[in-house]
């Protein structure tokens, strides 16, 4: 076998130990000592499963050479890895005096053989080596590619799956709705009073809304439903002057309006703020909505189905749209 002949066959061995290590999951790189045609050390990158940074295979093959050959000192071996030594590793040749190393592929990033210093043909130091780079390259960089590849697509697999883990949509709204309980009951306790106290209970029941109503009047039900008031209401219908039945219905539908403003100027607003604004927004409804909104994903948005109640629809739409996503 002539040099070159050598060189292709060890490197295939360096090739054979850095494919152990990607079946570990690990940064696939290898390497191989060679005394005298003989094998002495076989490694491969370790760091990830030993949890320990001095694992490089470089390190790891050298440690089993001086332990084969009984001395610190390696002369007459030849190192082959698959990628550029870093200075940890190129440290360690010439400490244990390799007169030759081979290498594969460069290490633009890390390399200090060629790439970012010349470690290993340095005069400072009192030893320097014979380098031969480009050994099977394509190969040990195609084994490093197809891993950080392999790498890139499980991590947005994983994305992908946290994404469809986000909070349910119905959890979003009903803590939304939570929020939105407070003001309005206040609101209610008010307007419950000012009946108390006048005799023209119809045209103060429209004061609120001055704007289109934008929920169905089952939607409304629904949002009095939610805010349990029912209890509420029945105490003020016995101090009222109406009938029983006129009241029960203007309030109901007092309730409906206040709630569909609330939430209508909450949302209506939301798409024109930016996050950052809407987390500062002095509008309670718009700053929960906002931090709830901020953990639920595109992703989420996009595979959920349009929900088919109005209220829910609302925040959808208004989701969808600050999102730019068009359903
Ligand atoms: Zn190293």
């Amino acid at each position: 076998m002539d040099v070159l002949e050598k060189d292709l066959h060890f490197m295939q061995l360096a090739i054979e130990e850095a494919k152990k290590a990607a079946a570990l999951g690990e940064v696939p790189i290898g390497a191989i000592i060679v005394y005298k045609n003989e094998v002495i050390g076989s490694a491969h990158n370790l760091r990830e499963t030993s949890q320990n940074a001095v694992t490089h295979a470089e390190l790891m093959a050298i440690q089993q050479a001086c332990n084969k050959i009984g001395s610190w000192r390696l002369e007459e071996t030849i190192l082959y890895v698959t990628l550029e030594p870093c200075p940890m590793c190129a440290g360690a040749i010439l400490q244990s005096r390799v007169p030759r190393v081979v290498y594969g592929a460069r290490d633009s990033k890390a390399g200090c053989v060629d790439s970012l210093y010349h470690l290993l043909n340095d005069s400072r130091f009192n030893h320097e080596c014979e380098v031969t780079e480009g050994i099977l390259a394509a190969e040990c960089g195609q084994l490093l590619s197809d891993f950080f590849g392999n790498l890139r697509k499980e991590k947005k697999a994983t994305r992908a799956t946290t994404g469809r883990k986000a909070i349910p949509f119905t959890k979003l709204k009903s803590a939304v709705e939570s929020f939105l309980c407070e003001p309005l009951q206040g609101r209610i306790e008010l307007r419950a009073a000012a009946y108390r106290h006048s005799h023209d209970e119809r045209s103060r029941v429209s004061l609120t809304l001055d704007t289109e109503q934008i929920f169905s009047a089952a939607d409304l039900s629904y949002i009095n439903e939610h805010f349990n008031l029912a209890e509420q209401l029945e105490k003020e219908l016995k101090l009222e002057r109406l009938s029983a039945e006129e009241l029960a219905e203007a309030q109901l539908k007092e309730q409906g309006i206040i709630a569909s403003w609330h939430l209508y100027r909450a949302l209506a607003q939301y798409p024109n703020l930016s996050i950052a604004d809407a987390l500062t927004s002095e509008n309670p409804l718009i700053r929960s909505y906002a931090l709830l909104d901020r953990r639920v994903g595109k992703r989420k948005l996009k595979d959920m189905n349009v929900p088919q109640h109005s209220l829910e629809k609302r925040f959808y739409e208004i989701r969808c749209g600050a999102e730019g996503i068009h359903s």
